[in-house]
């Protein structure tokens, strides 16, 4: 079996030699374990948080270590009375093509005649709960308000803007060039969508929210946090959900301590303002897996996938995504 280690930590962005490529014998299962053989990997932005040493919501990846992730698997063998051999379920095996896991560790089973089974890992898995949850939970978008949010074209953001829509919200959507940007009004279906990297941008959004900004789904941080910033009306709702503009900073940026302005305004403005994990609301997932199933079967929420072939591929895909190189949820396939 082939796999895929933290080599060092990274300084700043990563690079293709802070992971390694090995081969490895696979153990054999033990009673209650599975043995899976992965067919698809899911790439993630908090991967990186992982690659760093010290504390964060979840342990690091140690050097060494098989790098961390979520992944659609065969069972090939099983120790577990739960599972077949045949059947498709959704994992969290890591950066490898086989791995040996605990058979209570596996969290769905998935019919292959159903839905494609990589949606599991984006729309219909982890980052689709994401954009479910952060919006029922703290967004709240009602009828008629607007919800702003950026990576627009990713898992994330997409699902973002089509649940707003479905909730009656006008959804303005924030992507990197024209052809996300094209992609995320045209294909997605959001009122508007915008260039972060217009040097007008700032302009530009508020031209596209005349009557302020209702919910403010944060993704990124960096420049479009202070594009939102003057724009958020009272009692707006900002769920914190990720900020992939600075997880390769090694340093706070230069300039003044904008702190005091910041809370000076969560106060003047009444701003909810709430960090929060997927997990944290999983009492959610059920009612998620049944209602974005049939979103999906009636084409109200529309995904795109950005497919790498191969395992060896993994790192180089997973670098690029930080920068926005990838266009739709970033998948490896593995095997033939
Ligand atoms: P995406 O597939 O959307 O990939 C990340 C995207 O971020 C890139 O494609 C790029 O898109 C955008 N981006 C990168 N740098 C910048 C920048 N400086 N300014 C603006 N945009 C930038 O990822 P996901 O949909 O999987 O994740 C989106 C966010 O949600 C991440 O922050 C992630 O960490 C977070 N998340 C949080 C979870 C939680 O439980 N709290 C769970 C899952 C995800 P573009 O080219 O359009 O700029």
């Amino acid at each position: 079996a082939t796999r895929i280690v933290l080599a060092s930590r990274p300084e700043g962005a990563p690079t293709t030699d802070d992971f390694r490529v090995e081969t490895f014998q696979l153990p054999t299962p033990r009673n209650g374990q599975v043995l899976l053989r992965n067919r698809w990997l899911s790439l993630d932005p908090y991967m990186r948080g992982r690659m760093n040493a010290g504390r964060s919501y979840a342990a690091p990846v140690e050097i060494g270590e098989v790098m961390d992730g979520g992944t659609i698997s065969e069972v090939v063998e099983s120790l577990h009375p739960a599972w077949s051999p045949g059947d498709l379920v959704l994992a969290h095996a890591g950066w490898q093509t086989h791995a040996i896991v605990d058979g209570e560790s596996l969290r769905r089973k998935l019919d292959p005649a159903g839905l494609p089974v990589q949606t599991a890992l984006g729309v219909h898995g982890m980052p689709g709960f994401t954009a479910y949850a952060g919006l029922h939970e703290i967004g709240k978008p009602q009828h008629g308000e607007t919800v702003v949010v950026a990576a627009a074209s990713g898992p994330v953001g997409a699902t973002v803007g089509q649940i707003a829509k479905l909730h009656g919200a006008r959804a303005v959507g924030i992507a990197g060039g024209p052809d996300k940007v094209a992609h995320v009004r045209d294909e997605l279906g959001f009122d508007v969508a915008l260039d972060h990297r217009a040097d007008d941008f700032a302009q530009q959004l508020e031209a596209a929210c005349p009557g302020g900004i209702d919910v403010y789904f944060e993704n990124v941080g960096g420049k479009v946090f202070d594009a939102v910033l003057p724009l958020l009306n009272d009692f707006a709702r900002v769920p914190v959900c990720g900020l992939v503009a600075h997880y390769n900073d090694t340093a706070p940026p230069a300039g003044p301590d904008r702190v005091p302005q910041l809370m000076g305004l969560i106060l003047s403005r009444h701003l909810t303002v709430r960090g929060f994990i997927q997990r944290d609301f999983i009492a959610l997932y059920p009612e998620f897996v049944r209602e974005m199933a049939q979103w999906l079967r009636d084409g109200r929420v529309r995904y795109r996938e950005d497919v790498v072939q191969g395992l060896e591929n993994a790192p180089e895909a997973f670098i690029g995504m930080l920068a926005g190189k990838n266009f739709g949820k970033l998948l490896v396939k593995l095997g033939g």
